[in-house]
């Protein structure tokens, strides 16, 4: 396995409880720092998905998956529901479309409130419609990765921290990786799952004799996030009708009931995680469609994460992009690309996939 992020963990014990012998090569010196601790933490319900995509046939099965895991491994968690929200009249015909495309998915417990309704729910938004959505809920991302850590160690997969994999090749009898680090070694093994997240396609480059040709697009699509002082009136998650390359400026509460917005949608070229303040502006307007009453000064910088998008700006949303064998050739190998949301919610489901492709 290369990467410790939520997908490479879930990976890795997928592969331990089949007691098949499993190492998890990290480049940093903790499980987690990358995108699955820089996110939003919410289960989706698989509501955004294209019918019949990866995206969508992972989420709805993973969020089912990870009730269950986190009642049954106490991670803590809540399903808290959440409101997509039509500010304007103009926004209706994209929430119908939302909801007609939820149920294509398999999503069908999603409910239709007029503003009043929803109003009845969350006294001060500010909206035409809304969808709820019951299924949608929150998880402690950390927790959950300890908690596949664990699972995996118990059935003896070792996790070895600082041991960026720089590169390899591909052998007869498997795949050679050169892992740097503070004692340099090659590593031989019979399958190589690349859950490396940005770096996943650098990773696939770097394998002398894979396809460069099977090597897609990387580009990073910045989300930053501003934290509410204070605490919000609000006691489900709201999303505006989302826009191009994200779900739009949502609110979303931690376990400990604090709020925070976000993401919104920055392209960047180079991985760097803080937060310019002068985002705010934008924010506050966005914000302020749904919640009118957000008061001057009350956004305070958060935190950011980064998207590994496969396709550039301005370009059509791209599937998760999952290929094993049968679509590179190279026996053994599994190379993970734009997982991007909801890989989270769907990690148990990626882990499943991955699996199945190596049979
Ligand atoms: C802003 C934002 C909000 C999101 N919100 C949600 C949400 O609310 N719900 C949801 O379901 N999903 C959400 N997601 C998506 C979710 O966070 C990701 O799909 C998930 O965290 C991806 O996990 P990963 O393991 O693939 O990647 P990562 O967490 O990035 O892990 C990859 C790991 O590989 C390691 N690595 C990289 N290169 C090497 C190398 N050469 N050698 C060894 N190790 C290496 C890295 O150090 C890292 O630890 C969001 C994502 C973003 C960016």
């Amino acid at each position: 396995m290369i990467g410790a992020g939520v997908v490479g963990l879930a990976v890795a014990r997928r592969l331990a409880l089949e007691d098949r012998e499993v190492v998890v090569l990290e480049a940093e010196d903790a499980i987690g720092t990358h995108t699955s601790s820089r996110n939003s933490e919410v289960i989706h319900a698989g509501i955004y998905y294209a019918p019949g995509s990866l995206k969508a046939r992972l989420c709805v099965p993973g969020k089912l998956a990870l009730y269950r895991y986190c009642e049954a491994h106490g991670v803590a968690h809540r399903r808290c529901g959440k409101l997509i929200v039509a500010a304007r009249d103009a926004q209706q015909p994209a929430l119908e479309r939302l909801h007609a495309q939820a149920r294509a998915n398999g999503v069908d417990d999603l409910q239709w409130l007029a503003g009043d309704q929803a109003r009845a729910l969350e006294p001060e938004l500010a909206c035409v419609a809304a969808l709820l959505s019951p299924s949608t809920g929150i998880v402690d991302s950390h927790g959950l990765m300890l908690a596949y850590q664990g699972d995996a160690q118990a059935r003896g997969a070792a996790i070895a921290l600082r041991s960026p994999v720089q590169g390899g090749r591909i052998v007869a009898s498997g795949i050679e990786l050169d892992v740097a680090g503070a004692q340099p070694m090659r590593i031989q093994a019979r399958v190589v799952v690349n859950s490396a997240g940005l770096h996943a396609q650098k990773v696939a480059a770097a394998l002398r004799g894979f396809p460069t040709d099977r090597v897609p697009p990387c580009h990073y699509a910045k989300g930053n996030y501003f934290s509410l002082a204070g605490r919000a009136p609000f006691s489900r998650l709201i999303y505006p009708v989302p826009e191009a390359a994200g779900l739009g400026v949502h609110l979303t509460l931690d376990l400990a009931g604090a709020a925070r917005f976000g993401p919104d949608v920055e392209w960047v070229e180079a991985i760097d995680y803080r937060v310019d303040p002068r985002r705010a502006e934008a924010f506050y307007d966005e914000i302020r469609r749904y919640w009118p009453k957000l008061a001057d000064g009350a956004l305070q910088p958060g935190y950011a994460g980064i998207r590994p998008k496969i396709q550039a700006p301005g370009e059509p949303a791209r599937d998760f992009l999952i290929e094993g064998p049968k679509d590179h050739g190279v026996a053994g190998l599994v190379n993970l690309y734009g997982i991007e949301s909801p890989g989270l919610t769907a990690s148990l489901a990626i882990a499943d996939h991955v699996h199945d492709l190596l049979r």
